[in-house]
């Protein structure tokens, strides 16, 4: 196997005071653009979209998703034709994510809100593959069954590198996906997912996508910030501390919540002594652009070369 991604051990005082090994599967190495999770969940929609000899690929996104820019790279990579349906009432020239993408060479498409409501119903999408003259559609994030099959490996690279399985696996969630397709590969491992959204619908989600090994699954749903894309001070801070003392990039969307809330959680002692706990970082620090862009030069940004 070689494994798409280092694994390293995370250092902190913290962890040594709790006897914890930590690790973090740094997944936002593997792309700048095609990152982390985004690049796992398009590996096997690629291969598909080749084999079954397809001509346009159309997906779902907000104006500064992850996915988005993702699928464009991926596009442009791939020779393939990409067209992305954007909530949003149109273009913002000085939005960095539809900048890039725009360069990248995919269609974007404005949509408002109430269309893009319809996105998971399969009138509106046979609409939107024939309007667009489409003929492969991703949903919204990417999830789907192919993505979960990309997701998958994520563990088996972890089990591979650190030499067994890790006692426990952190990993955020939007669309659960990600954590849908780590579950489906579960053996011993319990499997903590840290929602980055409100509300308490994640675990229904994540059973949805992939129906097995309930009794490991772990989802909390205390660490969202305020809900989706939102942040407070104390996220911004832990975002730019971690920067400091790890030379490593977290994004405000996701990984930056996920491991505020593994911090959080060792320090209430979830963890017994002797543990191993692998963090996943799933990338998508281009929407640290996007972040500072909107909100001002909070947080680090990563390298984009362009
Ligand atoms: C998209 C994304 C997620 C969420 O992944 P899901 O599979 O939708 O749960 C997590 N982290 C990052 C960095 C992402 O870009």
């Amino acid at each position: 196997m070689k494994p798409l991604s280092p694994l390293v051990p995370l250092k902190h005082k913290l962890f040594d005071k709790n006897q914890l090994s930590v690790y973090i599967k740094r997944d936002e190495l593997i792309h700048p653009l095609i990152s982390g999770n985004k690049w796992r969940k398009l590996k096997y929609n690629l291969i598909e979209f080749k084999h079954q000899n397809k001509k346009h690929l159309l997906s779902f996104g907000g104006a500064f998703s992850n996915h988005l820019l993702a699928l464009a790279a991926a596009c442009s990579e791939n020779k393939i034709n990409g067209s992305i349906i954007v909530r949003g009432d149109g273009p913002d020239p000085n939005n960095p994510t539809l900048q890039l993408a725009e360069k990248l060479g995919i269609k974007i498409h404005f949509t408002d809100r109430s269309s893009y409501k319809k996105r998971h119903e399969l009138s509106y999408q046979q609409e939107a593959l024939e309007q667009y003259q489409a003929d492969y559609l991703l949903p919204e994030g990417g999830t789907n069954e192919l993505a979960l099959k990309g997701c998958k490996e994520i563990l088996s690279e972890v089990i591979f590198q650190l030499g067994k399985e890790p006692d426990y696996i952190a990993v955020a969630a939007g669309t659960g996906g990600t954590a849908a397709g780590i579950l489906s590969n579960l053996g011993s491992t319990e499997l903590l997912v840290f929602s980055a959204l409100k509300g308490n619908f994640m675990e229904a989600e994540i059973l949805n996508l992939c129906n097995q090994h309930k009794d490991k699954l772990k989802v909390l749903e205390t660490y969202h910030f305020g809900g989706y894309a939102k942040h407070k001070p104390e996220l911004v801070d832990f975002i730019n501390a971690f920067y400091l003392e790890h030379k490593i990039i977290l994004d405000p969307i996701y990984t930056g919540k996920m491991m505020y809330g593994l911090f959080d959680q060792i320090q209430q002692n979830q963890y017994a002594p002797g543990s191993t706990i692998v963090a996943i970082h799933t990338g998508g620090l281009q929407g640290n652009l996007g972040f500072n862009y909107r909100f001002g030069d909070l947080i680090p940004n990563p390298i984009i070369p362009f």
